[in-house]
């Protein structure tokens, strides 16, 4: 099941958290892996690493998803360069700047736009050829709970993250005839950088909201993302799965 062998993946945000898990688990399942990340490169020089330990071709690709269409684009020609071909898009890069909506200032709307919902754009555009004329592809994109739900103090993360939605549905109406694939996936609260300085008053709200009564881990998230870049999930696309311990029940 979840056969990756021989798909090359390109995974944003892959030095830490949530992508970082998500591009490992795709190279424990068969996959080669471009591992995007914007500032640390010794972590995502780690990751790779780690990928190449388990056998498969891995490569870090600096670059930032959130400076528009040409910084995409460079980041879909060197993983183009270095590995021949991108089966999998997962867009996971993504920041926080929370505030409540009457303190939120340009930059903490316009950063988090910019990273959470244009950048997926850019990135989609930039491979969406490519896969069009391979007739086949997985692009996976990370929303949130937030996204779902509204968040008091993310007004600008729970935009975008909504937004992604939206895109994620649009990109599966317009990309199905040529077997490519879109998919979302809304993580709740995960064990990450991201979230480690969460205050524990916000920690113990999420988790009386979630049913399952317990912070979610990158595994659980990279599971779906597996299971998204997989054949298994041929007849699936325009979906969204929450990864969040049933906070979030939609029809
Ligand atoms: P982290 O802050 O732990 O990691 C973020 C990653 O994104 C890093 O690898 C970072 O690279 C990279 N990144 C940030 N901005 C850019 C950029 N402009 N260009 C390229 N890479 C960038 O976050 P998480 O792992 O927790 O989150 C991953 C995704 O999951 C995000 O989209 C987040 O919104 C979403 N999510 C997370 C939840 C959680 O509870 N953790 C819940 C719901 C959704 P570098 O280290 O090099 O700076």
């Amino acid at each position: 099941m979840f056969d990756l062998t021989g798909r090359t993946a390109l995974v944003t945000g892959a030095s830490r958290g949530l992508g970082r898990g998500i591009a490992l688990a795709l190279a424990r399942q068969g996959a080669d892996v471009a591992v995007n990340y914007r500032g640390r490169a010794a972590a995502a020089a780690a990751v790779v690493g780690e990928i190449e330990a388990l056998g498969r071709r891995a490569i870090a690709v600096q670059g930032d998803t959130s400076a528009g269409r040409e910084s995409c684009e460079a980041i879909v020609a060197a993983t183009l360069q270095a590995l021949g071909r991108i089966d999998i898009l997962v867009n996971n890069a993504g920041i926080t700047r929370d505030n409540l909506l009457v303190r939120m200032d340009a930059a903490e709307w316009d950063e988090v736009i910019a990273t959470n919902l244009s950048g997926p754009f850019w990135m989609i555009r930039a491979v969406a050829r490519p896969m069009m004329k391979a007739r086949g592809g997985r692009i996976i994109n990370m929303s949130s709970a937030a996204g779902r739900m509204g968040n008091a103090g993310q007004a600008n993360y729970a935009s975008a993250k909504a937004g992604l939605i939206g895109l994620t549905k649009s990109v599966a109406r317009e990309l199905a005839s040529r077997g490519v694939t879109c998919n979302a996936i809304a993580p709740g609260l995960i064990e990450t950088e991201l979230t480690a300085d969460l205050p524990q008053q916000a920690r113990d709200y999420v988790l009386g909201v979630t049913p399952l009564g317990k912070i979610g881990t990158a595994d659980d998230v990279a599971a779906a993302a597996v299971y998204f870049a997989s054949d298994e999930a041929a007849y699936v696309t325009g979906q969204v799965i929450g990864v969040d311990g049933g906070m979030v029940m939609g029809s």
